[in-house]
C-alpha cells in the first residue's frame, strides 16, 4: 500500500491536501480552509484512489463533506473540479468556478467535441484524431458534470473568520482561470497559474460559439496583471509544494526567450501546420500526448503571431505558419 500522504498546514487553518491523478503531471493539490465557513480549494480527480486521499486526509483534519459550506475552483480541468460533483453528493455545499469555464464542467464531452475540427485544421492526421477520441472515452470517469454552480469574478472577496481571499481572474492555461490572493500577507493559492520550472500548458479551448481562445497571449497579459499585484509567496496545484514568485517569473522569461527563438529557427524552414511544428518540436512524442503538445504550440504561434513576426495562412481546412516575408526576395 502507498504511504499515506499526510495534509500540511502551510497557513493557520489552511491545509495542503495531496491527492493522486491519473496523468503524467502526478498529484493535485487541494486546499482545505479549516476556518469558519469551512472551504474547500479544488478537488482533485473523481477516481477512487483520489477519493478515498480527500476523504482520509479531511478525516485527519476531523472534517467531513456535509460540512464544507464553499467548493471554490481555480479552473475548469479534470483534476481539479473532478471530483467535486461527488463531493456534492456526500454533502458539501456551494461550488464556485469563473463562467468562462462553465461550458466545459458542465458538459466536458460537448467541449472536447467541438475541438476536433480545429484540431484537424490545425494538421492533426486521422488516426490522431482517433486516438483524441479514445483519450475523451477514457478520462470521461475522471470528470463528472457538475449542475448546480455559482459564479465567481475578478475581484470578489470570500470571507472567513479572521481571514479574506481575493479572486484574481487570470485567463491563459484555461479562459476561466482563477486565483485566490491574500494581498495582505503577499500570498496566493495559485491552481495551475504558475510553477517554478514548467509554463503551464495553455490549453486549446472553444468556445460554445466557436472561438478559438489565444491562450498564451491571455497568460502572458495575466503574468503581467499578477506581477504588479506583489505577491511573493505562491502554493500552485502541482510540483513544488510552494513556490517564490519573483524566482519562477525569471524562469518564464528565459523560458520564454528560449522556446521563441526555437519556434523562429524551425519556422525558417519554410510554412508548416502547427501540427508539423510540434512533430519536429517532439519528433519522439507519442500520439497521447499529442494533444498538450499541440496546445503548447498554438499558444506560442498565437504570441508569435500577436507579436508581427509570424504570418497565419488560413483556409476553411487548414491553417499553416510562416515567418513574416518568408518567400520573398
Ligand atoms: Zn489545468
Ligand atoms: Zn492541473
Amino acid at each position: 500500500m502507498a504511504a499515506k500522504v499526510q495534509p500540511r498546514e502551510i497557513k493557520p487553518g489552511i491545509f495542503q491536501l495531496e491527492l493522486p491523478t491519473p496523468y503524467p503531471i502526478g498529484p493535485v493539490y487541494a486546499y482545505l480552509i479549516k476556518r469558519d465557513p469551512i472551504s474547500l480549494i479544488d478537488a482533485g480527480v473523481n477516481s477512487p484512489q483520489s477519493l478515498a486521499a480527500i476523504n482520509e486526509q479531511l478525516r485527519y483534519l476531523g472534517v467531513s463533506p456535509p460540512q464544507i459550506e464553499r467548493l471554490l475552483l481555480t479552473h475548469g480541468h479534470s483534476d481539479h473540479y473532478g471530483a467535486a460533483q461527488t463531493l456534492r453528493d456526500t454533502g458539501a455545499k456551494g461550488i464556485f468556478i469563473h463562467p468562462r469555464d462553465m461550458d466545459k464542467v458542465t458538459n466536458r464531452r460537448e467541449y472536447y467535441l467541438r475541438m476536433r475540427p480545429y484540431l484537424a485544421q490545425m494538421g492533426m492526421p486521422p488516426d490522431y484524431l482517433e486516438y483524441f477520441v479514445k483519450f475523451i472515452v477514457w478520462e470521461t470517469p475522471y470528470a463528472r458534470d457538475l449542475d448546480m454552480i455559482h459564479p465567481i469574478r475578478q475581484g470578489d472577496l470570500f470571507f472567513w473568520d479572521g481571514m479574506k481571499l481575493e479572486v484574481m481572474y487570470t485567463p491563459g492555461h484555461s479562459p476561466g482561470h482563477v486565483i485566490f490572493l491574500e494581498p495582505e500577507g503577499g500570498w496566493a493559492i495559485t491552481g495551475d497559474f504558475i510553477f517554478a520550472h514548467i509554463t503551464p500548458d495553455p490549453i486549446i479551448d472553444i468556445t460554445p460559439s466557436g472561438f478559438r481562445t489565444p491562450s498564451m497571449p491571455l497568460h502572458m497579459d495575466s503574468i503581467k496583471r499578477f506581477t504588479a499585484r506583489g505577491i511573493h509567496t505562491y502554493y500552485p496545484g502541482h510540483r513544488e509544494r510552494e513556490g517564490r514568485t519573483r524566482e519562477a517569473l525569471e524562469e518564464l522569461k528565459k523560458r520564454m526567450a528560449y522556446k521563441k527563438r526555437v519556434y523562429l529557427e524551425i519556422l525558417a524552414q519554410g510554412p508548416m501546420t502547427p501540427f508539423q511544428l510540434m512533430r519536429r518540436l517532439y519528433p519522439e512524442s507519442k500520439k497521447g500526448e499529442a494533444f498538450v503538445l499541440l496546445s503548447e504550440v498554438m499558444g506560442r504561434l498565437d504570441l508569435l503571431e500577436m507579436e508581427g513576426g509570424v504570418v497565419a495562412h488560413r483556409t476553411k481546412d487548414t491553417i499553416t505558419y510562416s515567418l513574416k516575408g518568408y518567400g520573398k526576395p
